[in-house]
């Protein structure tokens, strides 16, 4: 048996590094960081193939001494706190001394950094922990830091890195929650020959967010209960997204995950967004600096409230308080929202939104009498039916010979379309209209990434895209079953269920769940006025469909009531 024995600093170095240094995504975090640490008004960030060949950071920040910079490459040496008690109230984004000596140890690093006044800068050059060179150098004020071939003596980690497209990506969107937790600070960040991020001084987080963000739709709710503060920058229900990854939770400035804060903004929005969709935007929660413990995770992206559940329902009421009063509640006045708070708080309706202010909409009936599928083996059951008319613009009401039924239009328009977009997309037939002039749209670089890997497949569901410039495409063709449907908020969900989905779904599953999307955005909304023959026509269409008679997103599509329950109700039986 091996003794035991106190490892060597290299190997201490790289154990480390192994907690901090994930990614080229963690190395950029923990330098920009440090820039913004160091007080920095604008930030440079340039990148080669997704960082695994070069990362440098470029900052005007206040810089260190020649003495300061050899400390700043050694394990566990800060300026930002000197005892125990300043754990309790950090105050910067770094404190544990770790990332420089960790990016250090499994790279080769260049830092050069200058005081303002002093002449001329230090620049220590280092390979794996080890320093091969100091001295002066010409430098602006600031510090600039470059890493290059990250992983060069780790090959496990190397191996685990994903394509370079997917790292730039990651090291896009963590400079984005950067940029969006400091919008006085100017970002850029140059991938390649491309300009990723260019983000000048903002006076407000709300401009910072419209300017980052390219769905600006951006509304704002802010208010604080209990000495939490609370503004939340978020998109309308109806620009929910498909995932919960583009709310950006910030905690006292710092980005973090905290499924139970993005589920708060969630039921904050109440009935009003459906299962399965999220809000979008930036979720800024500010809390006393005694009442978070930040030194919970090896990357800090996690932290630790004191009073976890007073946090979360000053998010949710900041959220109902102003939902109760959005312009897209028209029917409900402030005062019937604050009379019914548990109606809004229970987020009851899966399926995709469809515009109906949250009162007219009724819970899922799967479990009231006579909700399911019709009857096996009735061929024609629903051309069968006789429509006696449409129920607030939502509900089909017709009858049978012994039973009431009601069909729920938009979800059964969504099934319809569902089960024709499948067949068109098993068939491989060519579903694509051209657009003339071709509709030019601008997205973030992660989506344009997105387009480009799947290319193919969005031809397959009838998405014609062509390169139109760095943070744009053009769209030459539209899927033709979309009907007069916008195509451009589907392509937007369409591309987040790619991305959401990329890795971790089987390809059919990931399919259907994309054709549902389309089906969606592609049928008649609830609120929309039919004709009894357009009813009629709605149900010899959905006589041609799957018998599971949900909606693609599992709402159900009718519910029937058999005169033996109506006659037992009303005490004839
Ligand atoms: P931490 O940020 O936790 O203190 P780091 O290893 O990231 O640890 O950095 C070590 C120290 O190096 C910092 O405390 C800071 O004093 C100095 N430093 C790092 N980056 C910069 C920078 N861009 N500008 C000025 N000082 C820096
Ligand atoms: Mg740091």
């Amino acid at each position: 048996m091996n003794r035991i024995r106190v490892l060597p600093s290299d190997l201490i170095d790289q154990i480390a590094a192994g907690e901090v240094v994930e990614r080229p995504a963690s190395v950029v975090k923990e330098l920009v960081e440090n820039s913004l640490d160091a007080g920095a008004r604008r930030i440079d960030v340039l990148v080669e193939r997704g960082g695994v060949v070069s990362i440098r950071v470029v900052d005007d920040g206040c810089g260190m001494s020649a003495d300061e910079a050899r400390l700043a490459l050694v394990r566990h040496a800060t300026s930002k706190i000197a005892s125990v008690d300043d754990l309790g109230r950090i105050r910067t984004l770094g404190f544990r001394g770790e990332a420089l000596p960790s990016i250090a140890a499994v790279s080769r690093l260049t830092l050069t950094t200058r005081l303002p006044e002093a002449d001329a800068a230090t620049r220590i050059r280092t390979e794996g922990s080890e320093i091969v060179e100091v001295g002066p150098a010409g430098a602006a004020p600031g510090t600039q830091i470059e890493i290059r071939e990250l992983f060069f003596n780790t090959p496990a980690r190397r191996k685990f890195l994903k394509s370079e497209a997917a790292e730039a990506a990651a090291i896009g969107e963590t400079m984005l929650r950067l940029a969006l937790a400091n919008p006085g600070v100017h970002f850029r960040l140059v991938q390649g020959e491309r300009v990723a991020l260019d983000l000048p001084p903002h006076a407000t987080a709300l401009e910072r967010a419209r300017a980052a963000l390219p769905r600006t739709s951006l509304f704002v709710a802010e208010g604080a209960e209990a000495g939490i503060f609370v503004q939340a920058l978020l998109t309308p229900p109806e620009e929910s997204g498909a995932t919960s990854r583009g709310l950006y939770v910030l905690v006292n400035g710092r980005g973090v995950r905290d499924r139970a804060l993005s589920h708060a903004v969630t039921m904050g929005f109440g009935e009003l967004i459906p299962r399965g969709r999220y809000p979008q935007g930036v979720l800024r929660v500010e809390v006393p600096l005694g009442d978070v413990d930040v030194n919970v995770h090896p990357q800090k992206s996690e932290v630790r409230f004191a009073r976890p559940a007073d946090v979360q329902s000053a998010v949710r009421h900041v959220l109902l308080h102003r939902v109760a009063n959005a312009p897209w509640v028209p029917s409900r006045s402030p005062v019937e929202a604050r009379q019914a708070p548990a109606a809004a708080v229970v987020p009851s309706s899966p399926g995709c939104y469809d515009r109906l202010p949250a009162s007219a909409r009724p819970a899922p009936a799967a479990d009231a009498p006579g909700a399911g599928p019709p009857p096996e083996g009735v061929r024609g059951y629903f051309a069968q039916l006789e429509v006696i008319g449409q129920l607030h613009g939502t509900y089909v009401v017709c009858q049978a010979p012994d039973e009431l039924v009601l069909i729920d239009q938009h979800a059964a328009h969504e099934r319809i379309a569902f089960e024709r977009l499948r067949g068109a997309f098993a068939a491989s037939r060519s579903q694509s209209q051209g657009l003339l002039p071709p509709l030019v749209l601008e997205l973030v670089p992660e989506e344009v990434d997105i387009a480009r890997e799947h290319g193919e497949l969005l031809l397959r569901f009838g998405f014609d895209l062509a390169p139109f410039g760095e943070r744009s495409l053009a769209l030459r063709g539209a899927p033709r079953l979309l009907g007069g449907a916008d195509p451009e908020p589907l392509l937007r969900d369409v591309l987040a269920e790619l991305s959401a989905t990329g890795q971790s779904r089987a390809v059919e599953e990931r399919d259907e769940h994309v054709l549902a999307t389309m089906a969606c955005h592609s049928v008649v909304r609830a609120g929309d006025a039919l004709s009894l023959e357009e009813m009629r026509a709605l149900l010899r269409e959905l006589d041609g469909t799957d018998r599971r008679a949900n909606c693609p997103h599992g709402r159900p599509v009718l519910l029937r009531m058999p005169l033996s329950e109506l006659e037992r109700r009303f005490g004839r039986a």
